[in-house]
């Protein structure tokens, strides 16, 4: 083909660049749209976790996996932030999934170790081998996929994914923070999304003075960072977050549907807090709308 026959005639259409979504449960997509209206620690009871109990069965994560992907690149999403579940192997699935679809992701198995149903549950042994596993397997498998010619880093990086504090004993935050250390990786998680979470996090360690402080002792506040919904960090958190140059993640419509309560981007932007935004909906513009009138 000539350079000529190879345009497309765009006349009357608007040109963006492909969306970014900082936060993305790759396995929730095959609930999207249900269980609105419980707060976050029920909903997790109730719908989150019966969910991602079914990804032990990696044909089943490769159906859904295929599905949510694809789900994304319609919405004109081509660079996501995924959390797969706790399982291993379908966590490489969804790096495989990923790549065949010629997508841009940070993928992460999920680490929990404590106060999860017991199906979800690890070991803090298996969590810590299985994380390092799967980093591994991600940066292995990177030098010997095929990457677009114009790719000049790997279309997937594996991120670092505790699932939030509550979840993850401190061993084991110790080890994901020493881990991200090692290969200078990402890390993915949530932070003060709730206030039923917050008592919880400060009544599981005491010895901290916050939420983020917990992530910073256990070496996994850095300027790899990012936390999703930071909807009521204090002044203290916030400082914590600029001064470790670690991000927010902006979940409206999230916020919203599970009544997490209001996030004051304009403070975090003003005060030289990096924030990105989340389309919980997969409809990018349906989430900015949200964002607009939510925060
Ligand atoms: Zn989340």
């Amino acid at each position: 083909l000539s350079y000529q026959e190879a345009l497309n005639d765009a006349t009357g259409s608007l040109i963006l660049p492909g969306f970014i979504d900082g936060h993305a449960h790759a396995p929730q997509y095959a609930f999207t749209g249900t269980g609105m209206g419980l707060p976050l620690l029920e909903w997790l009871e109730m719908h989150a976790f019966p969910c991602e109990v079914r990804f032990s069965d990696p044909v089943f994560a490769k159906h859904m996996y295929e599905k949510a992907v694809q789900a994304h690149l319609q919405s004109g999403t081509t660079t996501v932030s995924y959390f797969a579940s706790v399982h291993l192997e379908a966590s490489k699935v969804l790096v495989d999934v990923v790549r065949a679809a010629g997508q841009r992701a940070h993928v992460g198995k999920v680490s929990m170790d404590r106060n999860s149903p017991v199906a979800l549950c690890e070991s803090t042994v298996d969590a810590i081998a299985d994380a390092t596993a799967f980093a591994e397997y991600v940066l292995l498998s990177n030098s010997c996929a095929l990457q677009p010619a114009a790719a000049a880093v790997p279309l997937v990086t594996p991120v670092v994914t505790p699932r939030f504090v509550p979840s993850c004993t401190s061993e084991l935050m110790h080890a994901l923070g020493a881990l991200s250390h090692r290969y200078k990786l990402p890390v993915q998680s949530h932070l003060s999304e709730n206030s039923g979470e917050i008592e919880w996090v400060q009544a599981l360690h005491p010895d901290c003075a916050s939420y983020a402080a917990v992530y910073e002792q256990h070496g996994l506040l850095n300027e790899r960072s990012y936390f999703a919904h930071c909807v009521h960090c204090s002044g203290g958190e916030r400082e914590l977050l600029r001064c470790a140059g670690s991000s927010v993640i902006h979940c409206p419509s999230s916020n919203f549907m599970l009544n997490s309560g209001v996030c004051n981007v304009r403070q975090y932007l003003d005060e030289g807090i990096k924030v990105s935004i989340i389309y919980t909906e997969l409809s990018v513009l349906n989430c900015m709308r949200v964002g607009m009138v939510f925060g």
